[in-house]
């Protein structure tokens, strides 16, 4: 490719609305340009990185044996009330009434449809088992569009679907897609854990995110060196959490105290000069729209996707401020378990506070020296917490740590969860009619460019793995006005393209040397041929790689075999 005749605009300065640093790269290198929040258009650079991850994807699903087609967009409400999951998903799918007043959906993800696709195709085990993907675009009414093409509203997809006559075969097929996820990700260059992950809005029993630990990440996981245990700290269970005995001659007489405006446990604390680990947090969510109490200390975050588990239920949403003041008698912020008319469900932890400070279901104020088991009494002890760095790993003990990461993809089990609503079932061998077990599989094609960019650049810019390069080698005419170099140069260019190298040439005419550099450096091609006059007089061109950024001369006759060598190693 030429650069004058391409598409490639570069900007010197960040861009205002970027927060995170793949986001400011990704524009400044002329990758992506913002329509509308959480809408990007890939710029031909940007959309060339886009393709090539989408044919590691390709390549690795395909020698996996699964099989690729192409689903509509466009999806009909029913099948999502068939699966129930219209009630669940909320605002977040887009969904509209065409000319004849029938409810679409701009499909947010695609079970529903394959679900039904298979259903009426499929009739033997002689049929399974069945993998088949998609890479398509993806439609979510996002709250907070942000980092760029990270969170978006409209972004590409690779979704798998699984289908086996029985569990055992479906594990298999998961791993298959497992280890298929772990070399699309190597060859991508990103690193990644593959951690245990709560299935949510999806079903099922299992599931494992691929994550990229990232400062900008949105989800946090927990990590141990000791035994390699990773997990979302949405399932990390807590382990050793049992409380110790009650020390009952230790209690205090509860007492109400005036806590004018301080409606948080850090208030709490602070004002009265109590440790935060004393002070109780009540919680008065809506499980199944029944409204029950959640007690957690101070310090802690509830853990809503653990508490979901336990409760087993479908939907678990804090009350609202008039909700709050209906079930406690009291205001928001004010809530306690003493005298409260709700099922109470505490963490663990909760269980050695002594003498703790509680809310008194009284607008300003609090109840200090509660103690449960004589002021108030706890319908069940359960895990309800996050997993924190103090706390020791679910699995061996050791230490952990969090971290925070960006998902890159995840992959589930998800068993009957579709194929029953949808009746998608086949004989056996036997002639027996077995319901078809299932697995999905995700990957947020766009975000393997940013994670790529949030963990491989400097401060010129990005550091391309060859394997997603927009393009492989940038060659740079140094002297636009000597006829040698551009004679070499453009000799060079063509000899490229003849050995199948991913080549631009940089024939901009109004650019700076300067200019140029800056940008082959801020784009990251992995590594740059400049031909410059000096150089040329003896017979050499310069080669530099734009991960290490070393420089060497090379006789001009072997610049290719010398390029080639480069481009193995990166
Ligand atoms: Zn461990």
């Amino acid at each position: 490719m030429r650069w004058s005749r391409s598409f490639i605009p570069t900007v010197k300065e960040d861009p205002q609305e970027a927060e995170a640093l793949s986001h400011k790269l990704m524009v400044r290198a002329g990758l992506i340009r913002r329509l509308t929040a959480g809408a990007y258009t890939y710029l031909p650079l940007g959309f060339k990185a886009l393709k090539k991850a989408e044919s590691i994807i390709r390549e690795e699903m395909n020698a996996a044996g699964a099989v690729e087609l192409l689903m509509p967009a466009l999806q009909p409400i029913e099948l999502w009330k068939k699966t129930g999951r219209y009630d669940v998903i909320g605002d977040v799918m887009i969904k509209f009434k065409d000319r004849h007043g029938r409810e679409i959906a701009l499909g947010p993800t695609h079970e529903e449809v394959i679900t039904a696709l298979v259903s009426g195709e499929i009739k033997s085990y002689k049929d399974l088992p069945l993998i088949l993907y998609q890479i398509q675009t993806k439609f979510r009414d996002e709250l907070r569009p942000r980092f760029g093409v990270i969170r978006s509203c409209e972004f590409i997809m690779k979704d798998a679907y699984s289908f086996d006559i029985d569990a055992k075969n479906m594990e298999k097929s998961y791993k298959r897609i497992y280890e298929a996820y772990c070399r699309i990700f190597e060859r991508c260059g990103i690193p990644y854990v593959a951690a245990q992950a709560d299935p949510g809005l999806m079903g099922g029993a299992v599931s494992h995110e691929f994550m990229t630990p990232s400062d900008i990440g949105e989800d946090r996981i927990v990590l141990c060196s000791s035994c390699g245990y990773a997990a979302s700290t949405e399932i990390a269970a807590i382990k050793n959490d049992k409380g110790k005995e009650e020390i009952a001659e230790k209690y205090g007489d509860m007492r109400e105290v005036l806590t004018l405006g301080k409606s948080t446990a850090l208030d709490v604390s602070t004002f009265l000069e109590v440790d935060l680990t004393n002070v109780l947090k009540t919680l008065i969510y809506l499980a199944d729209s029944k409204p029950i109490a959640v007690l957690i200390r101070g310090d802690h975050e509830a853990n809503e996707a653990k508490i979901k588990n336990r409760l087993k239920v479908g939907t678990l949403i804090l009350a609202g401020e008039e909700r709050v003041v209906e079930e406690t008698g009291g205001a928001m912020g004010f809530s306690g378990p003493v005298g409260l008319d709700l099922p109470i469900y505490a963490d663990h932890s909760v269980k050695d506070m002594i003498n703790a400070v509680v809310g008194a279901n009284v607008r300003d104020k609090h109840l200090i020296n509660a103690n449960h088991g004589k002021n108030y009494n706890v319908n069940e002890w359960i895990d309800a917490r996050v997993i924190t760095s103090q706390d020791a790993c679910p699995e061996c003990g050791g230490d952990i740590k969090l971290v925070t990461a960006i998902e890159i993809g995840h992959t589930f089990k998800l068993g009957t969860k579709y194929s029953d609503p949808m009746n998608v079932h086949v004989l056996d061998e036997n002639g027996k009619e077995r319901q078809v077990i299932m697995g999905c599989y995700g990957i947020g094609v766009n975000r393997i460019l940013a994670s790529l960019i949030e963990t491989s650049h400097d401060e010129n810019g990005i550091i391309w793995p060859v394997g997603l390069a927009p393009y492989e080698v940038v060659i740079i005419p140094v002297n636009k006005n000597d006829d040698h170099v551009t004679r070499e140069a453009e000799k060079l260019y063509l000899s490229f393209k003849d050995e199948g190298l991913d080549v631009v040439i940089d024939d901009r005419s109004q650019k700076s040397p300067g200019v140029k550099f800056k940008d082959a450096d801020l784009i990251g091609f992995p590594v740059q041929v400049i031909v410059g006059k000096k150089a040329l007089d003896q017979e050499k061109v310069e080669i530099k790689d734009r991960r290490t950024g070393c420089s060497t001369l090379v006789d001009k006759n072997n610049v290719i075999d010398k390029v080639r060598d480069l481009l193995n190693v990166n």
